[in-house]
C-alpha cells in the first residue's frame, strides 16, 4: 500500500486488498499476472521474469524490507496477506517473488546494521535474493553440510555445492550456509552474503534448473562455488552463528510460508463452487446435494483453523517472538497438512474436472502439484514435527506450571484489528519454555462458557479441546528418548499437540474480534458459524467421541456463499469487490 495512505485499522487486509485490485482480473488474458499466461510459462517452463518485473514496479519488495530499513514490512501479518492474495493466483510467481523475503530473513534477524541498509537498498531496487542451505548429499540434515568457507586476509573464501535452491540462477544474492570449523557442529557453520554480481565469475557457476513436479516454471537449481571470495563485510552475524540464525529465520519464513497454502486453498476453492453452482445433476445443482455441502463445509472448516492459525502465528512474531519455535513449525506443520487434506477432498468433489488437463486450463491439477512443495521446503512435516517434539518437555513443565501473564500477549495476537508493537527479533529464541496459547486454553474455555453470545456448541467443543489438550500434556510429560532415537508415537503426539494450538488459535481468534467491526456484522461470525466448523473439523482428529458435523458444516457453507459468493471465503474478505474467480 502506498505510504502517503492513511493506516487503515486491519493494513493487513488492506494490503491484500490493495494487491488483489493491482493485479487485475487474472482470468483477463490481457493482465501479466493472467491464469493463461502462467498456464504456458509452466507448459513450456520459463521463469515468470515478466510476472516479476510487474511484481516489483507494484512495489511487493518493499513488503520483505522492514521499516526500519526503508521498507514497509511493518507487521508480518500483512506480508502474509499479501502472499496470500498471490499464491490464490499462482503458486509459482508467489515462491519465485517470495523468496527474496526468505533470502533476506537472516540479514534482518542477525546482519550488521549496515549490512541491513545495504541489502535493503539492493531488495528495494529489485534485486531478488536466494537462501543456499540445502546441499545434493544432506536434505534436512544441515549439520552435515560440506560447504566451506575459510578466513582469508581478503575476507571468506567458499567451495562447495549447494542444491536445491530457488533463484540460485536469477537472484543477484544468495545467503549461504556454510562450514566455518572443519569440525562443524551447532557453532561450526556461518552465514555469508554473496553478491554474485561481486564476485570472481570464474570461481562459481550456477548448476542447472531441475525439473519438478510442480512450479514447474520456477528457478530451482543450485550454485557451485570454486575457491570464491566474498569480502569480510558478508559474514552475517558472528563466526559460528549460521546454525542459529538460521534456526530463528526459519521461524520467520515457515509462519509465512502458511500463506502459500492458503493462497493454493483459495484458488481451489473457487474452482470447486464454481464447478457445483454450475453443475446440475438429478435435476439440482451439485451445491444442492447435502453430502456435497457437507464435504464442502468440512473443507471450509480446516480453511478457517489453517488460516487463523497463520494470522494468529504471524502476529505473535510481535507479541510472543520467545515462542516462535513453537508456534512457527506448528503452523507450517499444520496449514499445508490441512492443505493437502482441503485439495483432496476438493479434488473428490470435481471429480474428472480435477483430473482433465483443459478444464480451467488445468488449474486444480496445477495448483495441487505446485501445493506438494510447501509441506517439503524449508523444514519439512516431519522435521517440524521433530522440531516440537525436542521441546516437550519444556512446553510439559510450561503447561503444568501455568501462566497467568500469557492472557495479555495471546490476547493482542489475537485481537485482529489491534496495531501490533514492532517486532523484536533479538527476542527470538531456539527453544520455548512455554505456549501463551495452551497456557491460556483453561481460561479462554471458561469466558467461553460464560459468554452469552457463544452457542452452546461451542462450549461443548471448546471443552473437549481442553480436555484433549490436557491429555496431550500428560503424554508429553510422560515421554522419554534420546535425540538420535525419537519413537515414531511422538510423531503421532506432535500432531495431536498441534490440533490442540490450532484450536487454541481458533478460539482466542473468535473471542476478541467477534463483537468487533469489520467481523462482527458478517454472516461467517454470526453464531461463530466458522468457529464451530473449525473446532469440529480439530476436535473430530483427536481422539474421543465422534462430532455430529453435518450441520454445522452445511450451515458454515450456507454462510459462506453469502459472505463469499466466489467460494474464496476467508475470516474477512481480502478481495476487492467483483474480483474474478
Ligand atoms: C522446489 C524446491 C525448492 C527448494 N528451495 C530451496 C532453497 O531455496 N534453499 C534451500 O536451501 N533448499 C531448498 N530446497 C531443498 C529443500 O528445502 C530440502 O531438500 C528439504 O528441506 C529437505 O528435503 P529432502 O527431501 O531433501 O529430505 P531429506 O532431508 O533427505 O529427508 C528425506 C525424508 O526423511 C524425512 N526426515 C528428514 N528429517 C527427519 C526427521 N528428523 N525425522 C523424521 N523424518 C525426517 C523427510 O521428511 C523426508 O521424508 C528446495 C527443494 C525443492 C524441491
Amino acid at each position: 500500500v502506498p505510504q502517503t495512505e492513511p493506516r487503515a485499522a486491519l493494513p493487513a487486509v488492506e494490503s491484500a486488498r490493495w494487491l488483489d485490485e493491482a493485479l487485475g482480473d487474472p482470468a483477463d488474458p490481457g493482465t501479466v499476472l493472467s491464469y493463461m499466461r502462467c498456464a504456458e510459462l509452466e507448459r513450456i517452463g520459463e521463469f515468470p521474469t515478466e510476472i516479476c518485473a510487474e511484481l516489483d514496479r507494484l512495489g511487493l519488495p518493499r513488503h520483505y524490507v522492514p521499516v526500519a530499513y526503508g521498507g514497509a514490512l511493518a507487521a508480518y501479518d500483512e506480508v502474509f496477506h499479501l502472499m496470500r492474495v498471490l499464491a490464490g493466483r499462482d503458486l509459482t510467481a508467489a515462491i519465485a517473488h517470495g523468496k527474496t523475503f526468505l533470502g533476506a530473513a537472516s540479514v534482518w534477524v542477525a546482519g550488521a546494521p549496515d549490512q541491513r541498509v545495504a541489502l535493503a537498498r539492493e531488495i528495494l531496487s529489485g534485486a531478488p535474493v536466494s537462501w543456499g542451505l540445502t546441499e545434493r548429499d544432506h536434505g534436512s540434515d544441515l549439520l552435515a553440510g560440506e560447504v566451506t568457507a575459510v578466513a582469508t586476509p581478503d575476507g571468506y573464501r567458499i567451495d562447495g555445492e549447494k542444491w536445491l535452491v530457488n533463484n540460485a540462477t536469477h537472484g543477484r544474492f544468495v545467503c549461504v550456509l556454510a562450514r566455518t570449523d572443519p569440525k562443524g557442529g551447532p557453532r561450526g557453520f556461518s552465514l555469508l552474503l554473496a553478491d554474485k554480481h561481486a564476485l570472481d565469475p570464474d570461481r562459481f557457476r550456477c548448476l542447472p534448473k531441475v525439473p519438478t513436479h510442480g512450479i514447474r516454471a520456477a528457478d530451482i537449481s543450485g550454485i557451485a562455488f570454486d575457491q570464491a571470495t566474498v569480502p569480510p563485510g558478508a559474514l552475517v552475524g558472528p563466526v559460528g552463528g549460521g546454525i542459529e540464525i538460521v534456526l530463528k529465520s526459519f521461524q520467520l519464513t515457515r509462519t509465512a510460508a502458511g500463506a502459500l497454502s492458503l493462497g493454493a486453498a483459495d484458488h481451489a476453492f473457487g474452482l470447486t463452487v464454481d464447478f457445483l453452482g454450475d453443475r446440475v445433476m438429478y435435476r439440482r445443482r451439485l451445491l444442492d446435494l447435502p453430502k456435497v455441502r457437507a464435504d464442502l463445509g468440512e473443507a471450509y472448516g480446516l480453511l478457517f483453523a489453517a488460516e487463523t492459525l497463520g494470522w494468529y502465528g504471524c502476529r505473535a512474531i510481535h507479541t510472543q517472538p520467545e515462542e516462535m519455535s513453537v508456534l512457527s513449525s506448528v503452523t507450517k506443520y499444520l496449514v499445508p497438512t490441512f492443505v493437502d487434506e482441503i485439495l483432496g477432498r476438493l479434488g473428490d468433489l470435481l471429480g474428472i474436472r480435477a483430473y482433465l488437463a483443459d478444464y480451467a486450463d488445468g488449474r486444480f491439477a496445477r495448483l495441487e502439484r505446485d501445493h506438494r512443495i510447501v509441506g517439503i521446503f524449508d523444514g519439512s512435516t516431519f522435521v517440524n514435527q521433530n522440531l516440537l517434539i525436542n521441546q516437550f518437555p519444556a512446553l510439559a513443565r510450561g503447561y503444568r506450571r501455568g501462566d497467568p501473564a500469557a492472557g495479555a500477549a495471546v490476547g493482542l495476537a489475537a485481537a485482529l484489528a489491534q496495531p501490533l508493537p514492532p517486532a523484536d527479533l533479538g527476542r527470538l529464541s531456539l527453544a520455548a519454555r512455554s505456549c501463551g496459547l495452551t497456557s491460556a486454553l483453561a481460561s479462554a474455555v471458561a469466558e467461553v462458557g460464560a459468554t452469552s453470545d457463544a452457542p452452546t456448541a461451542v462450549a461443548a467443543l471448546a471443552a473437549q479441546l481442553l480436555v484433549a489438550t490436557d491429555a496431550v500434556h500428560e503424554e508429553m510429560a510422560g515421554l522419554s528418548h534420546s535425540a538420535r532415537a525419537v519413537p515414531p508415537e511422538a510423531f503421532d503426539l506432535a500432531h495431536r499437540y498441534a490440533l490442540c494450538v490450532a484450536g487454541a488459535a481458533s478460539l482466542q481468534v473468535w473471542l476478541r474480534n467477534r463483537s468487533v467491526p469489520p467481523f462482527a456484522g458478517s454472516t461467517l461470525w454470526k453464531d461463530a458459524r466458522w468457529l464451530r466448523a473449525a473446532l469440529v473439523s480439530i476436535v473430530d482428529r483427536l481422539p474421543g467421541r465422534r462430532l455430529d458435523r453435518s450441520t454445522v458444516y452445511t450451515e458454515l457453507v450456507d454462510a459462506v456463499l453469502v459472505d463469499a459468493p466466489d467460494g474464496r471465503a476467508s475470516l474477512i474478505p481480502t478481495r476487492s469487490a467483483g474480483a474474478a474467480r
